[in-house]
C-alpha cells in the first residue's frame, strides 16, 4: 500500500489536509499539489519545486511548502518530510495551551529515534503556535531545530515528521501519532491538571 494510502486509512489527512514531499536526487522537491485528496494520490497530484521553493510548472504547491523546503535546507541528509492532520495531535496541543513542548517517555518506539537506546529515554518535541504566515511559522521553528529532532507540532493543526528516506518518515510518522494516541488517552482516563505536567 502506497505511505499516503496508510496515513489517510488512519485518518491523519481528512479533507485533502496534510502534505508530504521528498528530495529528489537532482535537488528538486517533489511536492504533494494543495487541495488534492491525500488517500487518492496519482502521478498528477505530486509536482516539483526547486530549493527556494518555486514551482517548476504552473500548478499550486501545498500552502506548507516553505515548511517543508526548511526542513531540507537544515537537514542535508533529509530526503523525505511528511506533515499530518490528526486528531491526538490538534487536541493534545491545544489541551496544553502552554507547553513548549510535549515529552514522550516509557514507549518501546522512542528506539526508532536517532539517539535513544531505551523506552525510557525521553523525547522532546517541540510545538509552535500555529499561523497562517508560512514565514512566521518557519521564523518560530528554525531556532528550535536540534541535530537529532525528526519531529515537531503545530498547536491545533499537526505534526510535521522528517527523515532520510520516505519509509522511515512513514515509520516514524506512525511511531509519534502512535504515541500521541496514547497520550491522548492516558492524560484523559487520569484527568491530568496542566500542573502536574
Ligand atoms: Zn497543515
Amino acid at each position: 500500500m502506497k505511505n499516503s494510502a496508510v496515513l489517510a486509512g488512519h485518518n491523519w489527512a481528512p479533507a485533502t489536509a496534510g502534505n508530504y514531499s521528498i528530495r529528489l536526487p537532482d535537488g528538486l522537491i517533489a511536492i504533494t499539489v494543495s487541495g488534492e485528496d491525500k488517500g487518492d494520490l496519482g502521478p498528477h497530484s505530486v509536482m516539483t519545486v526547486d530549493a527556494g521553493g518555486k514551482a517548476t510548472d504552473h500548478r499550486k504547491p501545498s500552502a506548507e511548502t516553505l515548511l517543508h523546503i526548511k526542513l531540507y535546507e537544515h537537514y542535508p541528509g533529509c530526503h523525505a518530510v511528511l506533515h499530518t492532520h490528526s486528531v491526538a495531535s490538534t487536541v493534545l496541543t491545544r489541551r496544553y495551551a502552554q507547553l513548549s513542548h510535549l515529552t514522550l517517555t516509557d514507549y518501546e518506539f522512542l528506539k526508532l529515534f536517532p539517539g535513544i537506546a531505551s523506552h525510557s529515554a525521553k523525547l522532546e518535541i517541540p510545538i509552535i503556535d500555529n499561523s497562517q504566515d508560512m514565514q512566521a511559522l518557519s521564523a518560530k521553528i528554525s531556532p528550535l531545530l536540534s541535530p537529532d529532532m525528526r519531529a515537531y507540532l503545530i498547536r491545533g493543526h499537526g505534526l510535521y515528521v522528517w527523515s532520510e528516506n520516505m519509509t522511515l518518515a512513514r515509520r516514524l510518522t506512525e511511531a509519534v501519532e502512535f504515541m500521541l494516541s496514547c497520550e491522548l488517552e492516558l492524560r484523559r482516563e487520569r484527568n491530568e491538571p496542566i500542573a502536574d505536567l
